[in-house]
């Protein structure tokens, strides 16, 4: 059996990486072709996943990004229609949420090529978000729905999604958590820093919604500060240029640093005392190492965690981003919401049927 996976932006490295080794220790008959579609790019999105994470290289890389949504898309869908007719798979797998996977889906739905989904089911109920078109429309095409929650499969069902593609497997992001914890790495820090490293709060931003805006932008900059803790910063390259563009100051509490790899991720989730975020990915890392999350949206598609006490909405309110971090706590949940840990397993047997 052929596999032709389809990945582009970090978070699916992420994701594909359990994925791709449980298909190795599983199933190390199937040939699995991974095709990046290099919507990110630089190193430290994109080369230090494949080198931390030990995922075979490309097969092919379409080297398309920086361009419009549209444009991308386009592209990405032109390209990939040559290469799934070249490789004439029995599967294409998708991941999340970003035009990699759309692009991915709608080339195999055309060509007759069956669909699977990982992440399948999450809603924002936001159509303002890209993100929410991209997975909307992948969930309708798509063949196999690999949900990670059980309101996931609500929210299918919901809009008609006939019951028997939809397939409850839990998160492969808590199987990546699980796998590479032990493989946390302290990332090299500013001197000064690292003293009181437990003391800490680590902050991601990288959402259109938050890093477009100026006006969103500058009141969550000045949330970070009024909350007056010591701020870890790893910078999507995205609010970096908007910070520039925007001209805006970075508050001396909040610590710059480049984007990070997963495992020294992995390391600042865990020892962080809270996190502060945009990520639908770093929502739920929260949840995995015990730290309360701060959430800068005004929704989420992991509202469990909302439900649950430990992740706050606070959109973009100055005052309400500055006294959460103040005031989050955690407390620990009975039980696991995203599955048992064999999510991968779970997705590669299945594509066996
Ligand atoms: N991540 C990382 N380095 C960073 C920031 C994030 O490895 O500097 C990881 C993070 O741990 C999570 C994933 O990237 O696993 C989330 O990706 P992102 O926030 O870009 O996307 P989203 O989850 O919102 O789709």
């Amino acid at each position: 059996m052929k596999v032709l996976t389809v990945i582009g932006a970090r978070p699916q490295f992420i994701k594909a990486s359990v994925v791709s080794r449980a298909f190795k220790d599983i199933r190390p008959d199937v040939r699995e072709v991974i095709v990046h579609t290099g919507q990110h790019y630089d190193a430290n999105m994109s080369d230090v996943f494949f080198d931390e994470l030990c995922i075979s290289r490309p097969d092919y890389n379409l080297g398309i990004g920086g361009g419009t949504h549209g444009q991308n898309t386009g592209r990405m869908i032109e390209k990939l229609e040559g290469i799934m007719k070249k490789i004439q798979p029995q599967w294409v797998l998708v991941y999340g949420d970003t035009d990699s996977t759309l692009a991915g889906a709608l080339a195999a739905a055309k060509l007759d090529i069956p669909v699977a989904h990982v992440e399948a089911g999450l809603r924002s109920f936001n159509r303002k978000m890209p993100e929410e078109i991209n997975r909307v429309l992948t969930d309708h095409i798509a063949q196999i729905l690999l949900v990670p929650t059980e309101i996931g499969r609500q929210n299918l069902r919901n809009e008609g999604i006939a019951d028997e593609k939809i397939k409850l497997v839990g998160d492969v992001m808590y199987d990546a958590s699980l796998y590479y914890k032990s493989k946390a790495r302290k990332p090299q820090l500013p001197i000064g820093l690292s003293d009181k490293v437990s003391e800490y709060v680590l902050c991601t931003i990288h959402r259109a919604e938050n890093t477009d805006n100026r006006q969103r932008l500058t009141n969550i900059l000045h949330g970070l500060s009024d909350s007056n803790v010591q701020i870890i910063l790893p910078l999507h390259p995205r609010t970096r240029s908007k910070i520039a563009e925007f001209d805006l100051g970075i508050p001396e509490n909040i610590c710059v640093i480049d984007p990070v790899g997963y495992l020294e991720m992995v390391w600042l989730e865990a020892n962080s005392r809270v996190i502060v975020t945009d990520s639908g990915g770093v929502q739920k890392e929260a949840y995995f190492f015990g730290k309360p999350c701060v959430t800068i949206r005004d929704e989420t598609e992991w509202v469990e965690l909302v439900d649950a006490g430990i992740n706050q909405l606070v959109g973009d309110d100055t005052n309400l981003i500055a006294k959460s971090i103040r005031e989050a706590k955690f407390s620990l949940l009975n039980s696991n919401i995203y599955g048992q840990g064999n999510s991968a397993n779970m997705v590669v047997d299945l594509l066996n049927q």
